[in-house]
């Protein structure tokens, strides 16, 4: 079945004791035991709650995995699943990597005794560089935030295994319906639902898939001891809000990349990027991996002051942190989704302080354009 069949019927759309085309918010944190002596399918809603299950199996056969698992936050899935890590372990990450993860390996994790080195992954040969005995594990974004890039996600699970390292992708911007990366051989995928996944600006949640039956059980264990896990309402939102996963990423995809061509012929944006763009580095690697070019660009306008004034001359998106919504969302890296990232290490990386991020939503791309259009001119 295609993945457009498949969204709708997962086997878990249905709640299996009414027969309702929707599994109700099962409100509860605990389960009457009916014999304390018989193992029952729920006991207490952090080790299992019907309307997360329902969504955690969702995103395994979504993804190619075998478990899924529902946390609060995406922050909460990367954190918990860093826990599969001990004191003493190298890990190496990509260099353009989300603030937040940026935050949890350099400010907690280092005090655990993980240390990390930040590479530039779209290089493989980088990778095979920073690999010391103690190096575990193999952190990757692709396409990467903010900047777009673009790493071989076969080529890197192939080194990966070669030298024993677990492998972690951040599959956030591409969902599994443009990019499955348990496919290529990666070994867990963890997603921001607050994005795409959810689709409506309304949800915080986290998700993360495992192929592998041992390292699902180890997560499942971490999951259940750090607590971090999602409500039942959440969850059914996120049920909700999957079933139109690729209608709205294809509207989605489509208007990016219109936009993501406007902005390349305007003279004032120094630079676009967006893998779509037969011009961007990774474009042919991103091709190969991922069936769409997603529906998250970049821009630099060469300097904060003006990237400022666009922003405040724009009507349409939601000048915001976050992307992923109906609606477009813009944002301004330097002091939102990389506040977290000294402001060297920023500049390091090519995240300038004129660079904008734009999640393109479901407006007519045509309105889109003509609002930038307007805010170029007029801001
Ligand atoms: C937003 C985001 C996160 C963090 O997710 P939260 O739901 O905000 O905790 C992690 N990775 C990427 C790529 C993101 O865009």
């Amino acid at each position: 079945m295609s993945f457009a069949t498949r969204l709708l019927h997962t086997g878990n759309e249905i709640d299996r004791t009414t027969g309702a085309s929707a599994v109700p918010i099962y409100q509860a944190s605990t389960f009457h035991q009916e014999d304390v002596d018989q193992a029952q399918p729920y006991e207490y809603a952090r080790s299992g709650n019907p309307t997360r299950e329902a969504l955690e199996r969702t995103i395994a056969t979504l993804e190619g995995g075998t478990r899924g698992f529902a946390f609060a936050s995406g922050m909460a899935a990367i954190s918990t699943a860093l826990l599969l890590f001990s004191a003493g372990d190298h890990l190496i990450a990509t260099d353009d990597i989300y603030g937040g993860t940026f935050r949890i390996l350099t400010t907690v994790l280092n005090r655990l005794g993980i240390e990390t080195t930040f590479v530039d992954v779209t290089d493989l040969e980088n990778i095979r560089a920073a690999i010391r005995p103690n190096t575990k594990g193999l952190l990757l974004e692709t396409p990467s935030n903010p900047l777009l890039q673009i790493t071989d996600l076969a080529g890197a699970a192939k080194l990966a295994k070669e030298h024993g390292l677990l492998t972690i992708v951040d599959n956030t911007f591409q969902t599994p319906y443009l990019q499955r990366p348990l496919d290529h051989g990666i070994d867990v995928v963890v997603h921001s639902a607050t994005k795409f996944l959810g689709g409506h600006s309304d949800v915080v949640a986290g998700l993360a898939v495992t192929k592998d039956q041992a390292l699902g059980h180890r997560l499942k264990q971490l999951q259940n001891s750090f607590g971090a896990v999602l409500g039942p309402q959440d969850c059914f939102l996120l049920q909700r809000g999957i079933k139109t996963l690729k209608v709205r990423m294809d509207a989605s995809c489509d208007g990016a990349e219109l936009v993501a061509r406007w902005l390349a012929n305007r003279e004032e944006v120094a630079k676009v990027y967006y893998p779509g763009l037969a011009a961007h580095k990774g474009h042919g690697v991103h091709l190969e991996q991922s069936s769409r070019s997603g529906a998250v660009l970049s821009f630099d306008l060469g300097t904060e002051e003006r990237a400022k004034r666009l922003m405040r001359a724009v009507k349409l998106p939601l000048v915001a942190v976050s992307l992923g919504g109906v609606e477009s969302i813009l944002s301004y890296p330097a002091t939102m989704s990389h506040s977290g990232m000294p402001k060297e290490e920023r500049h390091k990386r090519g995240i300038s302080d004129g660079l904008l991020r734009l999640s393109v939503g479901l407006e007519d791309p045509e309105d889109i354009i003509a609002d930038l259009e307007q805010a170029l001119q007029n801001g």
